[in-house]
């Protein structure tokens, strides 16, 4: 079937607004512009819904009543699949990794407030191992616990819908696919010929959608990917594997190749959503140039990117970029995040004014 006819919900409000950065455009001499998928507008907006689009319709049609999902403690999109299944009537578990941490914050209690299952997995018993074992020992434990939880639900007369990390099967790329082509529409009713396009390079449904929606589309713009997780060359293949599985299923007949996907892996900072100061100094810069709050763990670091890229010459001044904010706020408010800001906001030296008369 082809992409165009393909059936989705429409859970969230498309099209988002491109809106220029006219102060960051300014101090650095090179047209920024920005996409706002956090303004989805859907329990606080984000990325995973132009996915969810698709993934919820394929779920009702086969009847299903529950979408199971998984994702770190923070997963913006385990929040999102409980906010769609609160709306359209289905139950929503995530299976988590880690055990339960002591407090909820941040996205944990957005997903309670929604009315999610949240299923920890202990994984003290090998969190030592190396990181080969540990990643074999991993998928035993996520396998027994998806059998586990499937049948739970399946015992009690519900049907569960699968939906990998981040929303990222072959179905769920549609939704980038598509936002490709939602992009070249607006550019050029703005008249904007476009250079490069920014986001977050995660599970990938979000790049490599927007890789294959650019070529199928045949956009001006290049996607460029921001690692948001320390990966080698193993892991990037099979990212690479996940985009042509990608082509094939939605038939694009694009010709996917590693050597013209712009991926950068330089501004991960320490590692996968540990709060980091060099990532939060793009933070702050964001919300103290635009008024625009990003987020820790992806967003800040496909901006600190951008930025870098142009202060390096790696992108000419005068361009015209475009980052897309694919959400993720949240995520701020939680524990270790907000914890590291408590020292740089609001630590020692702080001083706020007080006046007495
Ligand atoms: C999931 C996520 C990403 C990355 O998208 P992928 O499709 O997983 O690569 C970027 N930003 C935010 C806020 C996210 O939640």
């Amino acid at each position: 079937m082809k992409i165009e006819q393909l059936q989705k919900i429409n859970t969230g409000f498309l099209n988002t607004p491109i809106h220029k950065l006219e102060n960051l455009s300014r101090k650095y001499n090179t047209n920024i512009y920005i996409k706002r998928d956090d303004l989805t507008g859907f329990a606080l907006g984000g990325n995973k819904i132009r996915k969810l689009d698709y993934l919820l319709k394929d779920a009702l049609d086969n009847e299903c009543t529950v979408l199971l999902t998984y994702g770190g403690p923070q997963t913006n999109h385990g929040r999102l699949t409980a906010a769609v299944s609160a709306r359209f009537g289905l139950k929503c578990g995530i299976i988590m990794d880690g055990p339960a941490p002591q407090k909820a914050s941040g996205n944990l209690i957005l997903d309670k407030m929604l009315g999610a299952d949240l299923f920890f997995m202990d994984d003290s018993n090998f969190k030592k191992k190396s990181k080969e074992i540990y990643a074999e020992k991993y998928k035993q434990l996520l396998n027994k616990t998806t059998k586990k939880v499937i049948k739970m639900y399946e015992e009690s007369g519900d049907k569960v819908y699968v939906i990998p990390v981040g929303g990222s099967s072959e179905l769920g790329a549609a939704g980038y696919v598509m936002a490709a082509k939602e992009i070249k529409d607006q550019l050029q009713e703005m008249r904007i010929n476009m250079d490069y396009v920014f986001t977050g390079f995660g599970s990938v449904g979000t790049f490599g959608g927007l890789y294959l929606g650019a070529k199928y589309f045949n956009t001006e713009f290049t996607p460029i990917g921001i690692a948001v997780s320390h990966k080698n060359d193993l892991e990037i293949q099979e990212k690479v594997d996940y985009i042509k599985e990608a082509n094939e299923f939605l038939e694009l007949d694009v010709d996917v190749k590693l050597d013209d996907m712009w991926i950068e892996k330089e501004y991960v900072g320490i590692s996968y959503n540990v709060p980091d100061s060099e990532t939060r100094k793009y933070v702050y810069m964001m919300a103290r140039e635009e008024a625009i709050i990003l987020d820790p763990c992806y967003t800040g670091k496909a901006f600190r990117g951008m930025i870098e890229m142009i202060e390096s010459g790696k992108i000419k001044e005068n361009s015209n970029i475009m980052l897309i904010h694919t959400g993720g706020a949240p995520g701020l408010f939680s524990e270790g995040h907000s914890e590291a800001m408590q020292q740089e906001l609001w630590g020692e030296g702080h001083k706020e004014f007080i006046l007495r008369n």
